[in-house]
């Protein structure tokens, strides 16, 4: 298995009207043990611990150093990246465990206009957020900047790209919104139209940005079809891959044979992720 994504947590500080991860709903027990477990027998090359937000899960380190056992177990060293959206407080101690524990820290940021943030993320925390990726450079992550495209900030791509190589992060991943889960509800007010994603993607391919970002921007995928091998784990141990109308459920951690999954997702997934080379 290549790549799993774990959504551990509902909290969130952030109210994005197009919340994904919202169709999980909320929280009320954290089956994080079996999760564990089935990460542990999948082994997957790359972990995405999303959520909600994961940082301000009370049980990540907790979790973390879980998974990290589960990997050793097996002789193998863990691909943990954590997707977050940056706003959540930090001591130095968790700076340090994450410097010494994952492998990627993948900060969205859709955009440095105060209102703009506002009207995509629902609240404005974006000067927490600048502070973090600061702060994150300065302990020595590899960061990844995620920079979300929407009909209300792709104007703003060469001034994100500015601010990501004066930052010095490693990466930045250019996404699209997709009408997917709950962001299909409202996909009018923030779906750009597919000519000008295919621009920014040829733009992206084509060195456009070379000048500007000079470590690797990794281009919006082209279609959704090719989402069909991201297998998702929420916190209530439920496996899905998202889809048009929402999501395809999969069943539970704790009955789905995990020989059939691996099979099932040998074709697909290849096509999902795109090397990168650190900057
Ligand atoms: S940051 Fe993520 S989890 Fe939080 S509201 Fe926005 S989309 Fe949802």
């Amino acid at each position: 298995m290549k790549n799993l994504c774990y959504e551990s947590t509902s909290n969130c500080l952030l109210k994005c009207p197009y919340c994904i991860s919202s169709d999980n709903g909320v929280m009320k027990k954290d089956h994080y043990l079996e999760i564990i477990d089935f990460i542990g027998n999948l082994l997957p090359e790359r972990l995405v611990i999303s959520g909600g937000e994961p940082l301000i899960d009370p049980l990540l380190k907790e979790k973390i150093a879980l998974i990290i056992k589960k990997y050793h177990e097996a002789d193998k060293e863990p691909y943990i990246s954590i997707s977050t959206n940056g706003t959540s407080l930090m001591d130095q101690d968790m700076w340090l465990f994450l410097k010494n524990t994952i492998q990627c820290l993948d900060i969205s940021l859709p955009s440095l206009n105060h209102d703009t943030y506002a009207q995509m993320r629902g609240v404005d925390l974006l000067n927490q957020v600048l502070i973090n990726i600061r702060k994150a450079v300065s302990y020595g992550l590899n960061v990844r900047l995620s920079i979300i495209m929407t009909k209300q900030n792709y104007n703003e791509l060469e001034n994100l790209l500015k601010f990501a190589n004066e930052v010095n992060v490693n990466s930045v991943r250019v996404g699209r919104y997709f009408p997917f889960r709950d962001a299909y509800d409202i996909k009018d007010d923030y779906e750009l139209d597919e000519t000008t994603v295919i621009r920014i993607i040829d733009n992206i391919n084509n060195g456009k940005y070379a000048n500007i970002y000079r470590g690797k921007i990794l281009p919006p995928i082209r279609s959704l079809s090719m989402m069909k091998g991201y297998l998702n784990v929420n916190f209530d141990g439920m496996l899905f891959v998202p889809n048009m109308q929402g999501k395809q459920l999969l069943g539970s951690v704790s009955d789905v044979d995990i020989n059939a999954l691996e099979a099932s997702f040998k074709d697909s997934q290849p096509k999902i992720f795109i090397k990168y080379k650190e900057k």
